[in-house]
């Protein structure tokens, strides 16, 4: 077992894996079956139909811009094979669509109505999340034409829906097989390749927060999803330069780095191994971003960012002494749970209901946070020593986003200096995830780096 590197298994072997006995306690498995990478790969996909779907008529799921990319080949090759195809496009007269819950009963209620024998999605991150919810549902086995590398979700078995205009994530199946073709995936435009490069550069923070909470907390830990996207990561950093041109070299590299990240969340039975404080803050100005009528940036841009945020408090808590900690007047956020909730209710407005029972988790009254305290303490070289590993610098993030084309400022997501502010304070609440966010506001240094750590995206 100790001897298995997975940080340079090929993808291909993580396929379908099962690993039994891992020194973590569970049993590891990737539902996962097939993947192809290569140019041409889209040519397969009446053999992968035949090999994973039984028969009967399958449904094809796209919209405007994944038809022209791959929809409209992607049928006429299984129409050729003799394969009967009925298309649901996701958008109205070119509206952007959400994966909301009408839109995943619209394409269950035609899967259910047509007798659907397996899901054909064509796109990336939405239409992704909305066919992996509806397979889910209706127990069809779903194949994946990967249209952009612009996300880790293809693989992994979460999907992100807006329920209620709040951003929410649910279990899912993953699909049986991805196809990915590169060719296909240089058609889509730079800043969603740019933005698959940011989702994946989370995971110098992400880790790093997944190591803070068990060393801290005891929580669930297992050191096999961190290595299997290592290896992955550290090759697209290096191939930034070809992922800025959008060349199908760069891109191959890039969506073997992501769909191995989606498979790391699969074999750690959540999304921690890539979603940590920097993923709060994004799903914080998703949720939020209604109050002012902006469109959201894409998630990868967005993490990308957030990301040099995470990566800056890990900074000055690398070279912060405990003697600091010891001496900070010990106050709690909020006197009473009351308080707190009432604090949070007329902050979040319209999405506090939702959000609280996370918040709840996390509240602490003056004995909690001073046994808090003691504990961050008593465990201080440890913890600095154990994420030290994980993290880089923030310029070094900065620099590597730069390489890639993507975006590293708030202007560049069109995030205002308020909203950059309100989600440093706030997004530790919208989830019962210990993160840095917690962190630096257990040891009373929330504001002290305020300004000098959000400078790091301005
Ligand atoms: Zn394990
Ligand atoms: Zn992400």
């Amino acid at each position: 077992m100790q001897d298995n590197d997975f940080s340079r298994k090929p993808l291909q072997e993580l396929l379908g894996l099962e690993i039994n006995g891992c020194p973590c306690g569970r049993t590891h498995r990737v539902p996962t079956r097939e993947v192809s990478l290569r140019c041409g790969a889209l040519n397969l996909l009446p053999e992968f139909v035949d090999r994973w779907m039984s028969t009967g008529p399958l449904i094809l799921v796209v919209d405007g811009n994944t038809w022209t990319a791959a929809g409209e080949k992607a049928v006429r090759l299984l129409e050729s094979a003799g394969r009967t195809v009925s298309l649901h496009f996701v958008d109205h007269k070119n509206q952007p669509v959400h994966a909301d819950k009408q839109t995943v009963a619209d394409l269950v209620a035609r899967i259910e109505r047509e007798k659907t024998a397996g899901i054909i999605g064509v796109g990336s991150g939405t239409i992704n999340d909305i066919c992996k919810t509806a397979a889910t549902a209706t127990g069809k086995t779903l194949i994946t034409v990967a249209t952009a590398a612009s996300m880790n979700g293809y693989t992994s078995a979460i999907s992100a829906l807006t329920v209620d205009g709040v951003k929410i994530t649910e279990p899912c199946h993953p699909p049986v097989a991805v196809i990915a073709d590169p060719e296909v995936l240089a058609s889509a435009p730079q800043f969603m390749s740019a933005a698959g490069f940011g989702d994946l550069l989370s995971k110098n923070a992400s880790t790093a927060d997944w190591i803070l909470s068990n060393v801290l907390l005891g929580d669930y830990f297992c050191g096999i999803p961190v290595e299997v996207a290592e290896e992955a990561v550290a090759t697209s950093i290096r191939q930034a330069g070809i992922i800025k041109a959008n060349k199908p070299e760069g891109l191959s590299v890039l969506i073997d780095a992501l769909l191995r990240s989606g498979i790391a969340m699969v074999l750690a039975g959540s999304s921690s191994p890539a979603s940590g404080g920097e993923h709060l803050i994004s799903h914080l100005w998703d949720m939020t971003a209604h109050w002012t009528g902006r469109t959201p940036a894409l998630h990868g841009q967005q993490t990308g960012v957030t990301t040099l945020i995470s990566l800056a408090l890990y900074q000055k808590i690398l070279s912060l002494e405990p003697e600091v900690i010891r001496r900070k007047d010990l106050k709690p956020e909020f006197p009473t749970i009351a308080a707190m909730e009432s604090e949070l209710r007329s902050v979040f407005r319209d999405i506090s209901a939702s959000l609280m029972p996370h918040a709840r988790a996390k509240f602490l009254d003056q004995n909690g946070l001073a046994a808090r305290r003691q504990l961050i303490l008593s465990r201080w070289d440890k913890i600095r020593q154990a994420v030290s590993a994980a993290v880089i610098s923030p310029a070094l993030s900065r620099q590597h986003l730069q390489a890639a084309g993507a975006v590293y400022t708030i202007d560049g997501l069109g995030i205002t200096a308020e909203e950059l502010q309100f989600a440093y304070t706030y997004a530790r609440w919208i989830r019962n995830r210990y993160t840095v966010l917690d962190l630096v506001v257990d040891i009373g240094m929330l504001n002290e780096w305020r300004s000098e750590v959000l400078a790091s995206v301005k």
